[in-house]
């Protein structure tokens, strides 16, 4: 099955690790060049110099871009995708995208006889390298059928969220809940630690009670509490998807206080530490606010 793959970033690079042996053959393009030519220095794949020449002979084309933005300009810029797509190819957008943008692309795309899915996936850096993705996908099942080899190679948990959009919606509630516990457990740490108790022993107990989160269980003792804050994924791209998800809900006319606060204080944190710090990250702000270190 001939792929093309778009955007070797922190999780692309792993999704297409899946994808550089029989029965795939794959060509992949990055903005930087240098990291598809490390890529492919590593595998058996082709390198291409634009989007354009990527994905002339695909038969799935693979795009794991910041946002829809970017999926976008890769599609309509110069030397862009749009022209060279093959009729019968499906686009599947693994982008965490919004889903007015993704049911604009997936109609301009019908047109021509091109099939669009969006395809986000939860699990972060650890489930990309070990293809346990959960892949929540939008579109139509006969679309679907054409790319499923590719979402089982890097996928375990693989849902039909609805139609083409519901991926990008189920994406940016799943991690606007994460941007919610991020911060209302950093807050309630950094209270503890003020009143007096250590961190650890508050998550401890947290952690055997109702107040538990991934957050409180994974996130924070490993990356707070040691003040090792890896970058497996960008503070800026939590922002972006709680935005979408604050965008959605107003979209829709709804009240939903809890995540236009969070979405704001997210926002926040980007402006203060910057598009290159991971999303943990966030709880920094509300330490330099309150004074505190929690570790
Ligand atoms: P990164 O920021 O690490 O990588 C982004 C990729 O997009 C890079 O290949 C980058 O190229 C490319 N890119 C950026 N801007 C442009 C542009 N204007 N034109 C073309 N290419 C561009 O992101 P991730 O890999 O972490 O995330 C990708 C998507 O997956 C995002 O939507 C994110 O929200 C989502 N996601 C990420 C997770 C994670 O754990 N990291 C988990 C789940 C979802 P270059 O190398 O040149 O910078």
């Amino acid at each position: 099955m001939r792929v093309a793959f778009l955007g070797l970033g922190d999780l692309g690079i792993l999704m297409a690790g899946h994808l550089v042996r029989p029965p795939f053959s794959l060509t992949v393009w990055n903005r930087t060049e240098s990291k598809s030519r490390q890529f492919a220095a590593e595998h058996p794949v082709r390198v291409s110099m634009s989007p354009g020449e990527a994905v002339r002979d695909a038969e799935v084309v693979v795009t794991c871009l910041p946002s829809s933005a970017e999926v976008e300009a890769v599609l309509h810029g110069e030397h862009g995708m749009l022209e060279s797509l093959a009729k019968g190819a499906v686009l599947l957008d693994c982008t965490s995208g919004d889903p007015a943008t993704s049911r604009s692309i997936a109609a301009e795309l019908s047109t021509r006889g091109v099939g669009f899915i969006d395809a986000p996936v939860s699990g972060g850096t650890t489930a990309a390298r070990g293809g346990t993705l959960t892949v929540m996908w939008g579109g139509s099942r006969e679309d679907f059928v054409r790319v499923r080899p590719v979402v089982e190679a890097f996928g375990k948990k693989i849902v039909h969220a609805g139609p083409v959009g519901s991926g990008d919606a189920l994406k940016a509630v799943n991690n606007a809940l994460l941007a919610v516990h991020i911060l209302s457990t950093g807050e309630g740490l950094a209270i503890l630690v003020k009143a007096g108790v250590d961190p650890g022993v508050a998550l401890d107990v947290i952690n055997a009670s109702s107040g538990r989160s991934n957050s409180s269980e994974n996130l924070i003792p490993q990356r707070v509490l040691t003040r090792a804050f890896p970058r497996t994924f960008r503070l800026a791209l939590l922002d972006k998807d709680i935005g979408i998800a604050a965008s959605l809900a107003a979209e829709l006319g709804m009240e939903t206080p809890v995540i236009t606060l969070a979405a704001k204080r997210m926002h926040e944190a980007r402006a203060a530490l910057g598009e290159e710090v991971d999303h943990v990250e966030a709880v920094k702000m509300i330490e330099a606010e309150n004074g505190v270190v929690i570790r």
